[in-house]
């Protein structure tokens, strides 16, 4: 089955190994279902973490993965060794280009502070209209919780403004995450054509 509109998507996603056994189930069950639904997962290319685990789901369930590392990653052998396809890239922000500009649509999963690094950097770009892909937190056991309690009070404090509240979705547990996609608008702006 593949979802009308949304052929990839984009993970971001903690590399920290030492993490919940909820957050590892939810990886795995993301990359299953993304692997079945025909749905191709593009991701940083890394095997460590919630990484790992999702791509290896994804492949374990006949999906197509798609890892875009920096040069400086892949030499220290965190690289993914079993993607259907790897991209190198010279540096991060070439491959936060990529991987964004590659996808129908974002999840952002439990992580760390490169997660959030990747989820406000789309925000900021769809903020200014270089794209408007969806873009899903997983809040897994609550995790993004804070977060989003965070940009609530920026937006009570007038920092960001009301109507930017629908830059992002939150979805509560794994299985919503692509129900939920399905009522979003598809993207309409290719993020690349804007940017090079
Ligand atoms: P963090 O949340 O700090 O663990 O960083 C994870 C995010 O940053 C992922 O979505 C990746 O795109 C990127 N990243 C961090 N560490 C690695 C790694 N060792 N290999 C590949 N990508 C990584």
């Amino acid at each position: 089955m593949i979802m009308a509109g949304i052929k990839s998507i984009c993970v971001y996603c903690g590399s920290s190994s030492n993490i919940r056994e909820s957050h590892r189930a939810a990886a795995r069950e993301f990359g299953t279902r993304i692997g079945t639904a025909g749905i191709r997962l593009v991701f940083g290319g890394g095997r460590v973490g919630l990484m790992g685990l999702v791509a290896d789901a994804a492949l374990e369930s006949g999906g197509a993965v798609t890892g875009v590392i920096p040069r400086f990653l892949k030499a220290r052998e965190v690289g993914h060794k079993g993607c259907t396809e790897l991209i190198v890239t010279e540096n991060m922000h070439d491959r936060k280009l990529r991987m964004a500009a590659l996808a129908d649509a974002i999840v952002v999963l439990p992580g760390g502070l490169g997660t959030l690094d990747e989820a406000f950097e789309i925000l900021t770009w769809k903020q200014l209209g270089l794209h408007d892909k969806p873009v899903v937190f997983a809040n897994i056991d609550g995790f993004w919780t804070h977060l989003v309690r965070l940009i609530e009070n920026q937006i009570a404090e007038n920092y960001v403004r009301e109507t930017e509240r629908s830059l992002f979705s939150v979805a509560s547990t794994v299985a919503d995450i692509l129900p939920l996609l399905e009522t979003l608008p598809a993207a309409t702006i290719s993020l690349e054509e804007k940017w090079i």
